[in-house]
């Protein structure tokens, strides 16, 4: 059985990042990826690198979505200059577009609340009239108006994962397919080990990140590690692929860099479901039409559901195990906007064996205060 400095349980957006930052740092690396057997977000998601409205009440979390936001630019031309994988990343800034009055001011509150809650930090937008709206974006209806900020942006998000994927595989990096783990197993003399359907041990390590998304609960358990997290669903449609016409990722559509429109999304409880139904495609694509009425002409190609990862409040928990150090859990919502934190600076902590006591405020022990 082979030794590592450090396994992760799951090849999702989280784990491949994670496992990208660690190879690239010389740490030797396991991935153990379930598979389609799995609730695999990685594959379902909007491919927003989104700042816009997030934070609120935290603003530790608005503060990590705009660092990782600065970071994706480079971020983004290291995986395609060492993986040949262009993840079209683009950073023109993304509208936030209100269809109605009630909207526009409830937008407008929640960034002037944000802007004050982020006191010494700068929190950047713009409230954008409908008439210069509507030079930005030719393509909009008649809707009140919009919110900017520059930090927005959006890439391909399949594309993402293959690139972390192949650049972890690049540096060293061991993946393990169709694998799925049921057990960690503390080691007396210090590290994990970690334990198939069988009960078989398939590697130990120093140290594990479960980062399994909706398979994280039950496994972090095991070493210490509360994850308070549940399904969100969303639904999201896709069009024919057409000419570029919209130049900015907004909140309810966004052209991506093969010309399809993803329209997008919905947020329900409906458990662990990945069913879509009419009535919420229907709501999509009137929001969408309303928003771009020249849409209403283009062809829908497909359509799914996918899980989001969330929990309460709707900002990540991270943690490292305080009976069982050494074990890490991690989970978010928004895991491609925080893959380039996750790679470049999470993946750090990891090595150095500690969460910054800044990010302590994700450690899902708020939850039980
Ligand atoms: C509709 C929708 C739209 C979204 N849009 C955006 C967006 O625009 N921008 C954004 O930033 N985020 C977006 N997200 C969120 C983003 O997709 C997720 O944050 C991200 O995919 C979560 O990654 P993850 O690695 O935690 O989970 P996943 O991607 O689900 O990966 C978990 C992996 O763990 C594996 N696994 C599970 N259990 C085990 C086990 N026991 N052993 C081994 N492997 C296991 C699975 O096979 C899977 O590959 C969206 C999500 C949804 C649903």
């Amino acid at each position: 059985m082979k030794n590592y400095d450090v396994a992760i349980v799951g090849g999702g957006l989280l784990g491949s990042a994670f496992a990208w930052g660690l190879a690239h740092r010389g740490l030797r690396t396991v991935v153990f990826d379930e598979g389609d057997n799995a609730i695999r977000t990685a594959r379902g998601n909007f491919g927003l690198v989104w700042v816009q409205g997030k934070g609120l009440g935290m603003p530790e979390y608005a503060r990590w979505s705009i660092d990782s936001s600065l970071l994706w630019s480079e971020f983004a031309e290291r995986l395609h200059h060492e993986t040949g994988i262009d993840v079209s990343y683009s950073r023109r800034g993304g509208f936030d577009l209100c269809l109605d009055e009630d909207e526009f001011n409830s937008q407008q509150e929640l960034l002037e609340t944000l802007r004050a809650e982020a006191l010494e930090q700068k929190y950047e937008y713009e409230v954008v009239e409908y008439a210069q709206l509507k030079k930005e974006i030719p393509l909009v209806g008649k809707i009140s108006g919009a919110t900017y900020c520059p930090h927005d942006g959006h890439c391909n998000p399949l594309r993402l994962l293959r690139a972390l994927h192949k650049g972890y595989l690049d540096n060293a990096g061991v993946y393990q397919p169709h694998s799925r783990i049921t057990g960690l197993r503390v080691l007396k003399h210090g590290g994990f080990e970690l334990l198939t359907d069988n009960g078989k041990a398939v590697a130990m390590a120093e140290k594990v990140i479960v980062a399994a998304g909706h398979g994280s609960a039950e496994l972090g358990a095991q070493v210490g590690l509360d994850m308070p997290i549940f399904p969100d669903q969303g639904q999201v449609l896709v069009t024919e692929k057409v000419a570029p016409i919209l130049e900015y990722p907004t909140n309810y559509a966004r052209q991506t860099d093969d010309g399809s429109f993803l329209l997008g999304s919905s947020s329900k409880d409906v458990g662990y479901s990945l069913e879509t139904d009419s009535p919420t495609l229907s709501e999509i694509t009137r929001r969408c039409i309303k928003a771009f009425p020249k849409l209403e002409s283009l062809r829908v190609q497909r359509s799914w559901a996918a899980l989001r990862v969330m929990t309460q409040d709707g900002f990540p928990v991270y943690q490292q195990s305080e009976s069982h150090p050494g074990a890490f859990s991690f989970a978010c919502h928004s895991g491609v906007t925080l893959a380039s934190g996750h790679a470049l600076i999470v993946a750090q902590w990891v090595e150095a064996g500690t969460i910054p006591a800044e990010f302590q405020v994700f450690h899902p022990r708020r939850f039980h205060v």
